[in-house]
């Protein structure tokens, strides 16, 4: 017996709604392909038009009616008409706490054909895995105003025991799983010294319960360097919110850039819906020119597949991707080329009839 998977889709703004419609062609071909595929898509338009219409983002059970998915399909959002305010505070992050999306998960792969901003690099190859529901990004804090001139802003940082050893254990779990040989955390424990120091202290640990894998503490400011100077001594690294942010984006130009760069949103528990996006925002300089690159889209939906127990559809997606950049016939400007969103997403296409 195959399962059914409810797929709902947010496009968004600006790009978003681009670069999903070539990664909804490539699902739609798998699901001609491979009988055994079942995906029934439900599309959403809660993006900043809506806003601008209905005063709101989303319905106000915008949340109750997501949970009845096995997975999102994000685009992007952000709008220069409507605050981050609005985009990330009622949308993204409700939908990545309430539904309890508490990983944030980033592949940082060099893929075969794509050139790295780093001479000589080839073999980068591992994961990013931040925190997703706590940490920085907490919204904790306010403003003190003891007289004039005398403004002070406070925001907290929440690391929580519970939050941190969940994403430890998934952390290592992954690299168990996955054969990965180590597992760095990025932390500051020598200059925060009561967030950071317990985040270390959880680490360390859980990572006694993998003693096969190996463990490094690095600081952030010295971590970034290393993601440059030698980017292919990694395998799974663990951060914090804001430090994984950071690292992410890090990763992410130096395998190539944004457009090609997904992400995964991750409720492990499955008691909810898991949520797939690029790296990337809504773009706004290039939307509504068609040129945007699909790939960073196109692999989250890989992401999708490989969170819905179809591995082996993942790894045909990736491969086609990789022939389509190895045979450099199309490539979007991003990428040095003058090809289009659409024959992106096509050639891909193309590729996986070949490779499946
Ligand atoms: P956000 O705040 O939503 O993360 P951002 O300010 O980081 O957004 P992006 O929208 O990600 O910005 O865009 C950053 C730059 O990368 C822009 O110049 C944009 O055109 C480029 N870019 C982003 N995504 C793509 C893509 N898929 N293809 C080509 N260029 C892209
Ligand atoms: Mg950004």
């Amino acid at each position: 017996m195959t399962t059914l998977h409810k797929i709902a889709v947010l496009p968004g703004d600006g790009i978003g709604p681009e670069v999903v419609r070539e990664a909804m062609k490539v699902l739609e071909l798998l699901k001609e392909l491979d009988s055994s595929l079942h995906i029934d898509f439900e599309t959403f338009d809660w993006n900043s038009d809506y806003y601008l219409e209905n005063g709101r983002i989303m319905p106000k059970d915008g949340l109750e009616i997501l949970k009845q998915y096995d997975a999102i399909l994000f685009g992007a959002i952000g709008d220069a008409r409507v605050p981050d305010e609005v985009t990330i505070w009622q949308l993204i992050m409700p939908i990545r706490k309430q539904l309890q999306q508490y990983i944030n998960f980033r592949p940082v792969k060099l893929l075969k054909g794509v050139p790295s901003p780093l001479a000589n690099e080839k073999d980068i190859d591992f994961v990013i895995i931040r925190e997703n529901a706590e940490g920085e990004y907490s919204n904790s804090g306010g403003r003190l105003y003891t007289g004039l001139d005398q403004e002070i802003a406070v925001q907290n940082t929440i690391i929580t025991r519970a939050g941190t050893k969940k994403v430890a254990e998934f952390a290592y779990e992954y690299a168990k799983k996955h054969g990965k040989q180590s597992v760095t955390s990025a932390t500051k424990s020598n200059a925060i010294l009561h967030s950071m120091v317990l985040w270390d202290e959880v680490v360390k640990e859980v990572s006694k319960d993998y003693p096969s894998i190996h463990t490094d503490h690095y600081f952030i400011d010295a971590l970034v360097a290393y993601f440059v100077s030698r980017p292919q001594d990694f395998d799974v690294v663990v951060a914090s919110n804001l430090f994984g942010d950071i690292l992410s984006d890090l990763g992410s130009a130096v395998v190539g850039g944004l457009g090609l760069s997904p992400s995964a949103n991750l409720n492990p528990e499955r008691d909810f819906p898991s949520m797939f996006e690029p790296v990337h925002g809504s773009a706004p300089d290039i939307a509504g020119q068609g040129i945007a690159n699909p790939i960073a889209q196109i692999w989250s939906s890989a992401l999708m597949l490989e969170h819905l127990g179809r591995a082996d559809l993942a790894d045909v997606i990736v491969e086609s991707i990789e022939q389509v950049l190895l045979d450099n016939q199309v490539r979007t400007p991003d990428l040095g080329g003058t090809s289009t969103t659409s024959d992106m997403g096509t050639a891909i296409c193309e590729s996986i009839k070949k490779v499946i």
